[in-house]
């Protein structure tokens, strides 16, 4: 799964940042980032709170299939 914030859709409520803050911080100009774009699937579930939190649904998920 990788995952992005849009910047113009963001308000920087920060809810992805507590919900998930391995993932998620807020940035000098207040408006979150993700610092892990390439999530590891023990982190999903909290991406995916974080998305589900999120009220300007700024936060976009794409899924991928890993080959191991
Ligand atoms: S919850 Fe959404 S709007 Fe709020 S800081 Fe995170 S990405 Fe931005």
């Amino acid at each position: 799964m990788r995952v992005f914030v849009d910047d113009d859709s963001c308000r920087g409520h920060g809810v992805c940042a507590a919900v998930c803050p391995s993932v998620f911080v807020i940035t000098d100009g207040g408006y979150a980032e993700a610092v892990e774009d390439d999530i590891s699937p023990e982190l999903e579930s909290s991406v995916r709170e974080a998305v589900d939190g999120c009220p300007e649904r700024a936060i976009h998920v794409k899924e991928e299939n890993h080959v191991n």
